[in-house]
């Protein structure tokens, strides 16, 4: 039997959510209503703002 291979440990995993690409943040979308300093938390198939209860579904 092969043991398991153990995977890579990555150094911030936190971080790859967001990806920067210049001076823009892209992945996490910012709350319309809020402003752009508040990020929408990222769930399955919705975002939401936790300040305002903003939420937007998800196309697949
Ligand atoms: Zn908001």
């Amino acid at each position: 039997m092969a043991a398991a291979k153990v995977k890579n440990k990555k150094p911030s995993e936190r971080w790859t959510k967001y990806k920067l690409n210049g001076n823009k943040v892209e992945r996490s979308k910012t709350c319309p209503k809020c402003g752009p300093a508040m990020f929408l938390a990222i769930h399955k198939d919705r975002i939401y703002c936790g300040n305002c209860k903003y939420t937007e579904f998800m196309k697949k």
